[in-house]
């Protein structure tokens, strides 16, 4: 056998799997797949003890879709990369979300894994969370009483990604005035995971940079945010120099920690190359 035994729950909507989620011992969400089944298969060639329970959320079709309303983007957890990478709706700041899917590994990991997996699977490097916290998403959860509640991604990700409730979905606000560029760079030409990646989201008034966020990824820590840069970006105007010029107000220890020199020049390149796109308008 591949795996330890365990018992399969199937749910057949949200509220039944945030109900089993709480009241389960021992017991591990499974959404695409991709990492889960991994695990469980690794931990027993190890000789680990593995989850009893697992808790499928393949029957919640209400975990399903993306929509657009009042301004706002839903993007459901089981949504899978591939289905959000070829949803429509992913126009201005949204877009940058397109870009995200289409570098995330292969098709048919694209094909499977979900937006809830990749936000919630507490790996520090997948990719996604930097882009929600550019984007000052928001990310839901659904109690075993139906109660919702939502916080800012940046919060999740401060409190190391922990999803306490079954995760439902993320909100993003679709804003046709502001302008988004994002950079990864892979850790070497086989394994196409990211070494790091960068995301920036501005709004100009004329050359004027406002309401900056700009979140980064560098695989060591979760997703975060570089006030430091934000601050001086806020105060900036977009000059063609100005890409080179940010690069003087970072906060050092984001890039620092456990960083390699190549991985702190990278992420200078990245930088630069993310904010001379916005200022070039
Ligand atoms: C070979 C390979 C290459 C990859 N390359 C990249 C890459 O380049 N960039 C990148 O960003 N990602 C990459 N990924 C990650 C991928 O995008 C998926 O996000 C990731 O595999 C998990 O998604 P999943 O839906 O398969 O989750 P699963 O494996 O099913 O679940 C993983 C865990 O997430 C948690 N979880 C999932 N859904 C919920 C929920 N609704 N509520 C609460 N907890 C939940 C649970 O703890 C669960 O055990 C790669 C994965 C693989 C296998």
């Amino acid at each position: 056998m591949l795996l330890n035994p365990l018992t399969l729950h199937v749910p057949k909507n949200a509220l039944e799997a945030a109900r089993l989620f709480k009241e389960l011992e021992d017991v591990k969400v499974l959404a695409g797949g991709t990492f889960l089944l991994n695990s469980l298969k690794l931990l027993k060639t190890k000789g680990t003890k593995t989850a009893k329970n697992v808790l499928s959320l393949a029957k919640a079709t209400d975990l399903k879709g993306a929509s657009l309303n009042g301004g706002v983007l839903t993007i459901k957890a089981m949504t899978t990369i591939t289905e959000l990478f070829e949803n429509p709706l992913l126009a201005d700041n949204l877009a940058v979300l397109r870009t995200v899917c289409r570098n995330i590994s292969t098709n048919p990991i694209r094909n499977m894994a979900t937006v809830g997996g990749n936000l919630t699977c507490r790996y520090t490097w997948t990719e996604m969370g930097a882009v929600m916290i550019a984007l000052d998403a928001r990310m839901h959860f659904l109690a075993p009483d139906g109660k919702e509640s939502a916080m800012p991604a940046e919060d999740f990700f401060k409190n190391a990604a922990r999803a306490e409730q079954l995760f439902t979905h993320v909100t993003i606000n679709h804003d046709p005035k502001s302008t988004v560029a994002y950079r990864r760079v892979r850790k070497t030409m086989h394994v196409d995971v990211p070494l790091l990646a960068v995301c920036a989201h501005t709004t100009l008034s004329g050359k004027q940079w406002a309401n900056t966020r700009v979140a980064v990824n560098n695989g060591t820590a979760f997703a975060q945010r570089d006030y430091t840069l934000e601050k001086f970006l806020n105060t900036s105007r977009s000059t063609p120099d100005l890409g080179a010029r940010a690069l003087d107000h970072l906060t050092k220890d984001i890039y620092d920690t456990r960083s390699s020199e190549y991985k702190q020049h990278m992420f200078r390149v990245s930088l630069k190359s993310a904010i001379e796109e916005i200022a070039k308008g």
